[in-house]
């Protein structure tokens, strides 16, 4: 990391003005403040993974072909249920509503802990995912990440899309004025968790930092994290930047890997005109269809809000473990004001 602002921040932000003390968790906050945009952060990325669940690893879709929270598809999910993407998120999330610093390697291990109950049972770990996770002992981060980096040198390779999926929380704990490296280190970490290569670290910096400066603005813009990526890496990836604008989401075939999941969400973002059309946009791209929509969600969401959730969408949300949106919205406003 070359030099940026020097963190002398205390390690929780304080909330921002604009989002009131004393708001009764269950109760949506006003659209248009900070915190509704926070929480959309949260329900953003949920509703995208709900929506593109029933549709993984299906085609892309027509221009015109209709997308519902209809559930289905492979893993046979509920209407409204959300898969690995919202479920590797939710630890992340209640870590920070407690209190938790990301900072604290503490903090972390209770993170691998929660992923490692969640991944017994459940019926849809990515494959990088679980060969880092499955049997690991002691659930503890330092495991993970020898896990990890054994995945990644095992394979020359690591950069699967499953810690991109599940960034959009991380935000969260940053919001404060001058608190963007401590974000992209903490990005960055948590990605490492499961993660090992560059572009996976790099990808969750970029969408991170653009979650933050969308909740503080919000604006939409994924380049404002280039200048916390080591500098070999920047012009890279604002070229990706620019392609992805240039293209559709069908026209990113992989999307399993990080990169081109990343460019597919930042499209859907970038040719949708509200937070419905950009993630529909996403699931219509086809293959890995809810991750897309949950990686596009986190940021959409966090431009345009909670309150830009449908209320159709946001009442059957559900999933593990035993959430639902209320709750959701409840740990996101948590969060933001520890
Ligand atoms: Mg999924």
């Amino acid at each position: 990391m070359d030099a940026q602002p020097t963190d002398t921040a205390p390690d929780r932000d304080v909330p921002d003005p604009a989002a009131p003390a004393g708001t009764a968790p269950d109760i949506d906050p006003p659209a248009g403040t900070v915190l509704d945009r926070a929480v959309g952060a949260v329900l953003g990325s949920a509703a995208g993974d709900a929506l593109g669940a029933g549709y993984e690893f299906g085609p892309p879709l027509p221009d015109d072909a209709p997308v519902g929270m209809v559930g289905g598809g492979t893993f046979t999910w509920a209407p409204g249920e959300w898969t690995d993407d919202t479920s590797m998120a939710v630890p992340v999330l209640q870590a920070l509503a407690r209190g938790a610093s990301l900072d604290d390697d503490r903090t972390l291990d209770a993170v691998v802990d929660a992923w490692c109950g969640w991944a017994v049972d459940a019926k849809d770990v990515g494959n990088q995912t679980r060969a880092v996770l499955g049997g690991l002992a002691p659930r503890t981060a330092e495991a993970a990440r020898r896990s990890a980096r054994a995945f990644h040198d095992a394979h020359g390779r690591s950069g699967g899309n499953g810690s991109l999926m599940r960034t959009g929380p991380v935000a969260l704990a940053y919001l404060g004025d001058g608190r963007e490296d401590a974000l992209a280190r903490a990005a960055r970490a948590v990605s490492e968790l499961t993660h090992t290569e560059d572009d996976a670290g790099d990808a969750c910096v970029l969408w991170s930092l653009a979650v933050r400066h969308a909740i503080r603005t919000g604006v939409a813009d994924v380049r404002v994290g280039l200048p916390w990526l080591p500098p070999a890496r920047r012009e890279p990836w604002a070229v990706r930047i620019a392609d992805a604008e240039a293209r559709r989401p069908r026209d990113f075939e992989r999307n399993g890997w990080v990169v081109e999941a990343l460019q597919a969400a930042w499209s859907a973002i970038t040719h949708g005109t509200t937070l419905v059309d950009a993630l529909e946009r996403a699931v219509r791209g086809g293959r890995d269809t809810d991750t897309v929509a949950a990686i596009a969600g986190a940021l959409v969401g966090a431009r345009d809000g909670a309150s830009a959730v449908p209320a159709a969408w946001r009442t059957v949300l559900h999933g593990w473990p035993g959430l639902d949106a209320t709750a959701l919205t409840d740990l996101a406003s948590r969060a933001v004001r520890r």
